[in-house]
């Protein structure tokens, strides 16, 4: 039979492997749903905002209709929120398509983008779908080494991605040092920070006055209201730019990329400060107990400044593959260069005394 010749770039092209959602353990285990927890994809444990249920609820009865395809009220809270200009703001489905958009606008065969070491992967699987040349700066304490990444610099280098805080790690790259590294890169490089946990932090490094400024024109910003505002399951994220950047994003975009819902309860889950706040003080709860854990149990990880922990466990896909038969999903870590690690993510209290309580039993078994 005579293959049809695909893109030789789908070559060897890794399909990106989510952690595993729990209808699909509950049907494979024979387990109801319930009993299953997953902590494998950095959700928000809470839930969605109560507000952007109730914003959403209000949307069903106009479902017939085509959603805003500019999404106009969104962009103009969220602008209204960051003091930026809506035309700096673009609309994603998650921020996984921010990404994408960027290798359509720039990237080209041999382009080069540097990542550091144990990067998200969704970056490697965009440079190879473009055909570009993908760059690794090896890690430094598990988190980027900046110096190494701005001599990694070539005249072939279109695009740079910085993750702070970084998945799978949890680590953060100070103020200074990402000022500094955006004042030392080229103009004609973009430089994207993925910001999808920044909600997490309590002293975020804040780039927003480089946009407000106007001046700088090679900086994206990408958020998420995957992440803190509990919204995974209806893909929304957006990016911040200089607006010829954002008009260039534009362009690549299909029309109606965000949906009539999560226009609706986007806005009301960014106002909803108390569903927030009740987040983070979780969070950190959870973060505190899991180091307690793994201290008490001899178990090294990486202190984590996200809603998720790597820790180190010997052959992680054994580990993982043996908390899952007990109904906890979390996620291994061998698609990262890390086979001994697995990352969880903060759950509730309940869920994370159950996740420990599991891995406990898994280890000494
Ligand atoms: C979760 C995550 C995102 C967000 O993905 P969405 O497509 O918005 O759900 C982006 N970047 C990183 C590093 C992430 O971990």
């Amino acid at each position: 039979m005579t293959r049809l010749p695909f893109n030789p770039a789908l070559e060897g092209l890794a399909v990106y492997q989510p952690g595993r959602p729990i209808e699909e353990v509950a049907r494979e285990l024979g387990l109801p749903a319930d009993d299953i927890i997953k902590l494998a994809s950095n959700e928000n444990p809470l839930g969605p905002s109560p507000a952007a249920l109730a914003a959403m609820e209000k949307t069903l009865k106009t479902l017939h209709l085509y959603p805003d395809g500019n999404a106009y009220y969104l962009k103009r809270a969220l602008a209204a929120r960051l003091a930026l200009d809506p035309r700096q703001v673009i609309l994603g489905n998650g921020s996984n398509e921010i990404i994408e958009f960027i290798g359509h606008a720039l990237l080209e065969p041999g382009a080069e983008v540097v990542v550091s070491q144990y990067c998200f992967l969704v970056y490697p699987i965009i440079t190879q779908l473009f055909k570009g040349k993908l760059v690794t700066v090896p890690a430094r304490n598990f988190g980027h080494d900046l110096e190494a990444m701005r001599r990694a610099i070539t005249a072939q280098t279109r695009v740079i991605f910085v993750a702070s805080p970084n998945n799978p790690t949890g680590t953060v790259v100070p103020s200074k040092e990402i000022e500094e590294f955006i004042d030392a890169v080229p103009p004609e490089i973009l430089v994207a920070i993925d910001e999808a946990y920044v909600e997490f932090l309590e002293q975020p490094a804040d780039l927003l006055p480089r946009l407000r400024a106007g001046r700088q024109a090679n900086l994206l910003l990408m958020r998420t209201f995957s992440k803190i505002y509990g919204l995974a399951g209806l893909r929304l994220g957006y990016g911040m730019g200089h607006a010829d950047l954002i008009a260039a994003l534009e362009k690549v975009r299909q029309p109606f990329n965000t949906n009539a819902l999560v226009q609706a309860g986007a806005i009301a889950a960014l106002g909803d400060t108390e569903h927030i706040q009740r987040t983070r003080q979780n969070n950190a709860a959870g973060l505190r107990f899991y180091e307690e854990g793994f201290r008490r149990l001899k178990l090294e990880w990486v202190p984590s400044s996200a809603n998720f922990i790597l820790v180190r466990v010997g052959d992680g896909s054994r580990i993982c593959a043996a908390l899952q038969e007990q109904g906890v999903i979390v996620r291994p870590m061998g698609a990262y260069a890390l086979p001994e690690w697995i990352r969880i993510s903060i759950g509730t209290p309940a869920e994370n005394q159950r996740c420990l309580a599991v891995l406990q039993r898994v280890l000494t078994a």
